[in-house]
């Protein structure tokens, strides 16, 4: 079966949009913060934009240059910390190479830190601390699961790819629901046989293509986080999906399948940082 992005967030918008009435006229505002002119970026950027105003929030740009230094960079970072009107902050990435990301992520004010990004919230979700953001991407994946009824408890999971933003919290939301996780990188002897050995494979390692049949066991769940542009500049996942729909019990494709559903997480997250700051304003 293929589960598309654009199936599960058709509910989750819905509810969205309704909670967004409850804000008394409150509409929530996401900055979105880029420095640098990355084609990943930009194409990220515009469709969230665009996806965000359909469900009603607001969406503020905050482009800099790509020489900008850090100590300018710094100061501009939290004036939008302390802007009040700022309910959520996603940071794009990369960062120029000038930029040191693992500081910039420490100075996202962790109530606002919507995509998880901060050491405060990266804690939490490693204690299992649901007070947290955890990384947008990460959590698409638990809804993709949910949604489809999946229930990884008990279940052989592989993971190909290790980075703060997908592979490590992925790993730690799966096993608080209990599942047995193997996280493959690029030293892992014979990911393809990890693979095959697993019930769920969740391929995030944006490698074009990369998870073909030989990878997937009959009837194996395949997430496909990956994108990439294969040889002829189509976006396409980590998954062969051609090879491999058949041989899968549940897939997700790309275009339309973890992305479509990242940038509602992404929403939900931007309207709970909101509702949580007006609750500690009104207290
Ligand atoms: P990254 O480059 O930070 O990490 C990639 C990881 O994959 C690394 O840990 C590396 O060790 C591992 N890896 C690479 N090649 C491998 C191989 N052949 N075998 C085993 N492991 C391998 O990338 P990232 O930021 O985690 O993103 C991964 C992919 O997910 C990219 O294609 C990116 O565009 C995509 N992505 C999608 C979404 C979404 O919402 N769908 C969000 C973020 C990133």
């Amino acid at each position: 079966m293929i589960i598309t992005g654009s199936e599960i967030t058709a509910a989750m918008d819905g509810r969205l949009k309704d909670e967004l009435r409850t804000l008394n006229g409150h509409v929530p505002q996401l900055a979105v913060v880029r420095a640098g002119k990355d084609a990943g970026s930009l194409a990220y950027e515009s469709s969230m934009m665009k996806r965000l105003s359909v469900i009603g929030l607001k969406v503020r740009p905050y482009t800099f240059a790509g020489d900008i230094s850090g100590a300018e960079f710094g100061k501009a970072f939290a004036a939008i910390n302390q802007d009040p009107s700022i309910d959520g902050i996603l940071l794009l990435r990369p960062l120029p190479a000038q930029l040191d990301e693992k500081a910039v992520c420490g100075l996202i004010d962790p109530v606002k830190d919507v995509d998880g990004l901060s050491p405060v919230n990266m804690a939490k979700v490693f204690m299992g601390d649901e007070s947290g953001f955890a990384p947008c991407t990460a959590e698409a994946v638990m809804e993709v699961l949910r949604w489809a009824g999946i229930n990884p408890a008990g279940k052989r999971v592989a993971i190909i790819g290790r980075s703060t933003l997908v592979g490590r919290p992925l790993a730690m939301l799966l096993l608080r629901q209990n599942a047995t996780i193997t996280v493959c990188h690029t030293q892992t002897a014979d990911v393809e046989k990890i693979c095959r050995n697993s019930e769920i494979v969740i391929a995030a390692a944006g490698r074009a293509k990369l998870v073909n049949k030989k990878f997937i066991a009959e009837g194996a769940v395949v997430i496909d986080v990956g994108i990439n542009a294969d040889q002829a500049g189509n976006l396409c996942g980590d998954v062969d999906f051609a090879d491999v729909v058949e041989k899968s019990s549940f897939i997700t494709p790309v275009p339309d399948g973890v992305g479509t559903v990242t940038i509602t997480v992404l929403a939900r997250h931007v309207m709970r940082a909101a509702v949580c700051r007006r609750r500690a304003f009104s207290a």
